[in-house]
Formats: C-alpha cells, sequence, structure tokens
C-alpha cells in the first residue's frame, strides 16, 4: 500500500515538475506573434485525449483506485526503472524547449521570425519533445501498476503523434523547404539512428 502510494505520490509530483519546466516558456511564447496557425478542433481534440491519458485518468486511479480489475502486482525494480524513465524524460523535455527557444509552441503554428532549429538535441532527432512524451508514457506504465492508469498516457502520446506529425513535418516542409528537408534527411525523428 505504502509503496502504491509512493508510486502515485512520484508520478504527480514528474507531472508537477513537467508543467514547472513549460512554465517559462509558455509565457515567452505568448509574447511571440503567429504568422500562421494549423490549429484546429481536431488538434484540440488530440491534446486533450493526451492530457486526459497523462493526468486525468492516473488522478481517477490515484483517488479510489478504478479500474481495480486491472491492477497488476507492483514490482520495485519496475517501478525504479520507471523513476529512472521520468526523469530522462524531463531532462529532454526541458532541453527541446531550451533549445527551440521563441520557436516552440503547443501547437501547430509558425512563429514571427521562425527559425529552423538543427542545434542541441534537434541535431540528433528531429522530435525531441515527442521522444520526451513517450519517455514520459512510458514512466507512467512503469510507475502505475494498474494497466489501463498505467497505459492510458501512452494511448494519449500515441494518439498525438500519430495525427500531428506529418502535419507538422509538411506545415515544416511548407515554410523552411530545402533546410527542412535537408534536416529530414540527416535525422531520426525520436531515436537517434533508428526511429
Ligand atoms: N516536434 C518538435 C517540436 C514540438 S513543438 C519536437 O518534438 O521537438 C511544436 C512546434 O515546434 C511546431 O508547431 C513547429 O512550429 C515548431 N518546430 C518543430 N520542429 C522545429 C524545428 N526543428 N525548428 C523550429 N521550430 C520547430
Amino acid at each position: 500500500m505504502t509503496g502504491l502510494k509512493s508510486c502515485e505520490a512520484v508520478w504527480f509530483a514528474g507531472l508537477v515538475a513537467w508543467y514547472i519546466i513549460r512554465r517559462p516558456f509558455e509565457r515567452r511564447a505568448r509574447r511571440v506573434a503567429t504568422v500562421k496557425s494549423f490549429v484546429g478542433p481536431r488538434e484540440h481534440a488530440l491534446l486533450v485525449f493526451a492530457f486526459a491519458g497523462l493526468w486525468v485518468i492516473p488522478a481517477i486511479y490515484a483517488f479510489n483506485g478504478f479500474p481495480r480489475q486491472l491492477d497488476r502486482p507492483l514490482v520495485p525494480t519496475i517501478a525504479y526503472l520507471g523513476v529512472g524513465l521520468l526523469c530522462g524524460a524531463l531532462a529532454l523535455f526541458y532541453r527541446s524547449h531550451a533549445d527551440l527557444g521563441r520557436n516552440w509552441s503547443i501547437s501547430l503554428e509558425i512563429r514571427s521570425e521562425h527559425r529552423l532549429v538543427t542545434k542541441g538535441v534537434y541535431r540528433f532527432i528531429r522530435h525531441p519533445m515527442y521522444s520526451s512524451f513517450f519517455l514520459l508514457a512510458f514512466a507512467q506504465l512503469l510507475l502505475l501498476p494498474n494497466w489501463f492508469a498505467g497505459g492510458s498516457g501512452l494511448v494519449g502520446v500515441g494518439l498525438l503523434y500519430a495525427f500531428r506529425i506529418r502535419r507538422e513535418e509538411r506545415m515544416m516542409l511548407e515554410r523552411f523547404g530545402d533546410d527542412y528537408r535537408d534536416c529530414m534527411a540527416h535525422t531520426k525523428r525520436l531515436i537517434p539512428w533508428l526511429l
């Protein structure tokens, strides 16, 4: 029981740290004008799914244990691995924000004076922020000993990624042309040299 509560506490502490990392970038981004937006109901829905999978479903589980029939045993080694993944996710989340700087936006937008970032973590992969989302979702799976509450983040993030990635790359190609084509030729999307 205590182990379970610690796992939940670590998970929610991770989410709070996630928000603390994002907050200053979000505030700074508000001051940068958007020149082209591809944000519609579909993009909003994808953000809602990701939020539900990472926050809402785990919160319901932490509150009343729902759905108990999908509980799995809590294995300390797996939970510690989850803590490691969570730390990795937060570090990569911070780095990708720092490298993107004023070009960051929560959804599909082109900023005024938008620059193509190919430095820092973007030298190795072109979607490090999405990689950090996947690391976070895997940490959730390892930390919460319930298949539904543990796996919901992976479903939410998977949907966000699957339905956004092609549109985002099309948008970047439209804006940066050969420079982005070159970037695509030299980097993988999520895992260096692999995927
Ligand atoms: N897909 C990236 C960025 C996510 S933030 C990642 O996972 O790291 C989303 C916004 O970042 C997009 O709307 C786009 O405007 C911007 N963006 C994505 N890749 C970029 C890059 N290499 N350089 C500059 N801006 C980029």
